[in-house]
Order: C-alpha cells, then structure tokens, then sequence
C-alpha cells in the first residue's frame, strides 16, 4: 500500500466532475486500499479519488457516526446520493464548521441537509446502500460533491465566501501544484499523531 500526496484547491482535478469506474479489477482494489491508507494517516474522515489526483467516482470514509453509535468504515465507486433538503438557516460556527484535506489548515460553517441516503458499488463490484443523519450524512455529502467537482467551500454563503477569498489569497491557494503528504509533511488541521490500530 502507498500513501499518496493530497493536492491543493486549485488543482484542476478538484474542480471538475470525476469520471465513472468501468474496470472493478485489482488495480481499483490497490487504488482503494492505497486511498484507506492515505486517508488514516492523514486523520480525515473521508477521501475521494480526485483528492489524490485520480479522476475517478470513488470515495472512502472512516468515522464515527453518533447517531448509530458506532464506527463506520467503507468505500462508495460511482455513488448515487439523495439527501433532505438543506435548512434555510444560517450555518452555526461551533457545531455546523467543515473543513477539508484539500484546503489545509481553515474551516468554514456550511449547512447541510440532515439525512441521506447514498447509493453505490464496493471494490467488488457489488451494489451497496447507506442511510445517515447528522454529522455522518455531513461526510456524505462532502465527499460526493468532491466527485461532482465541488468543494464545500465553493457551497459557502455569502458572509462566508467573504472569509475563505481573503483565507484562498492569504494561502496562496487557487494555483494548481500544490499538495501535501500526509505523514511526512505536518498536520495541517494540528491532529495529533496516533498509533493506536482502531480496526
Ligand atoms: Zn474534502
């Protein structure tokens, strides 16, 4: 298994739509091993291909969901979401704030619809279904628009939007060639490393 580099905003496979899966063959298997891999030493909670400049409908996530009290851990290959709608409410900072290992280091409060449902084929090929509320229906919804070329900063309000072009300029991010390497280069989100194997 590799651990890959993470690109940057501005990398121009962020920001376009990735491609379907055809071929469910070892190389797909490798890829997503190689994405489990990234993602854990990376401390995030979900991963998509294009994040490790692969243009290709698939994503991985690993976290805990709280409402079904328990962890979760899996991969979707050309994943189909449907989700409630999104409150019209404004986004509270402390609990409603998002951030993303493709825009190092910031976070910014988003709305997102309460529940979702995603649709979609394991690295095998087989059909495979999720429900989620609350914060995992959060991780869904990033990483599916991650594979529609959408990153949640690009979702922000207008309030918002207004913090993260002064944070994109201040970072220099909106180039294409910057990337970082989790596990060699510092956390970005400041994430203490850990050893402990929670599988
Ligand atoms: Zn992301």
């Amino acid at each position: 298994m590799a651990i890959h580099p993470i690109v940057v905003y501005g990398e121009p496979v962020l920001h376009r739509k990735a491609d379907p899966v055809v071929d469910f063959d070892d190389d797909l298997r490798t890829l997503v091993a190689d994405m489990f891999e990234t993602l854990k030493v990376s401390n995030g909670v979900g991963l998509a291909a294009p994040q490790i400049g692969v243009g290709k409908q698939i994503f991985v996530y690993d976290a805990d969901d709280e409402v079904e009290g328990r962890r979760r851990r899996g991969v979707f290959i050309n994943p189909i979401l449907t989700a409630s709608r999104i409150p019209d409410s404004r986004p509270h900072p402390d609990t409603e704030s998002e951030g993303c290992l493709s825009v190092p280091s910031l976070d910014f409060p988003l709305k997102r619809a309460n529940k979702v449902t995603v649709n979609g084929f394991d690295e095998n090929g087989e059909r495979i279904s999720l429900s989620a509320e609350g914060w995992f229906a959060r991780i869904m919804q990033h990483e599916f628009d991650h594979l529609q070329g959408t990153l949640y900063v690009d979702r922000l309000d207008k309030r918002w939007t207004k913090k993260w072009t002064r944070a994109k300029a201040d970072f220099g991010y909106g180039e294409p060639g910057l990337s970082w390497l989790p596990g060699t280069d510092p956390d970005p989100f400041g994430h203490e490393a850990v050893d402990e194997d929670l599988d």
